[in-house]
């Protein structure tokens, strides 16, 4: 997932399985004034199969099992704090960017700071989280607003935090629901994109798309936690570019076992 970062097509493509579909073709036609009936049955291959979706309740349940501290990895004391970690970790390993935010944040410890800061200077704290320069202008444009329009504070409903620089659903998931409790929707990243393909929760490349298909079909009390248990898989079993099926608890009802 990007908020307005590039990804990478080929971390989310759909797993597609190929299959062998029959198909009997009934002919008729007349000889001599008799009739004939012919069938044909045809083999052909198919790749456009669509996995279908495991039960939802037993994937949650299946997932709580395994991973009973799923939570944000993110290191953060105070709500700016997650803003500008979760800002950071666009196209980048929350691991990198738990390495760049502690001398970043005893640089800048609150908005104002981060609001009147020399550019070059951000630029260059988080300069190995990639995107430096976007990065950069995107929290300090943030901050700016939240110190001027929001009194400092972050703001706690979806639409006012879209209105800030570098903040789309992703981040704004991330906020409300680690800051605030609120599930306003399901963060969707890179991980829970490419596992909800996977797993046949949604059939879309569109993280938009990829949340709404979620939220049709998760309970809204796992609204929060989905996207953790997910990430959690994601990083541990369910790699993008080899995921290790084998070694899966979820293979006896994930979709895309086989691949
Ligand atoms: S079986 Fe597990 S590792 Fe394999 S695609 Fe499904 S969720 Fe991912």
């Amino acid at each position: 997932m990007t908020d307005n970062y590039p990804t990478p097509k080929w971390l989310c493509r759909p797993l597609r399985k190929r299959q062998l579909v029959y198909t009997t073709l009934h002919l008729q036609c007349t000889v001599y004034n008799k009739k004939l009936t012919i069938d044909l049955t045809m083999k052909t291959q198919s790749t456009v199969a669509t996995p279908s979706a495991p039960d939802i309740e037993e994937l949650i349940t299946q997932l709580h099992h395994i991973y009973p501290d799923a939570h944000c990895e993110l290191a953060y004391e105070t709500p700016l704090q997650l803003l500008v970690a979760t800002i950071l970790s666009a196209q980048c390993t929350d691991e990198r960017v738990n390495r760049v935010t502690p001398p970043l944040f005893a640089r800048f410890p609150t908005a104002v700071s981060f609001a009147t800061a020399d550019r070059s200077e951000l630029e260059q704290l988080v300069h190995p989280a990639g995107f430096f320069r976007r990065k950069a202008k995107h929290i300090q444009e943030a901050s700016q607003l939240i110190v001027h329009q929001y009194g400092g504070e972050l703001p706690n409903t979806m639409d006012e935090l879209l209105t800030l620089p570098g903040v789309a659903r992703k981040t704004a998931n991330v906020v409300l629901g680690e800051i605030f409790g609120i599930a306003n929707g399901i963060t969707v990243d890179t991980h829970v994109k490419r596992l909800a393909n996977r797993l046949g929760l949604s059939h879309s490349d569109d993280p938009v798309k990829v949340e709404q298909d979620l939220m049709a079909v998760v309970p809204h009390n796992e609204w929060i936690n989905i996207s953790h248990l997910l990430i959690f898989h994601g990083r541990r079993v369910c790699h993008a570019r080899k995921p290790n099926c084998p070694g899966c608890p979820l293979r006896h009802i994930c979709p895309s076992a086989t691949l």
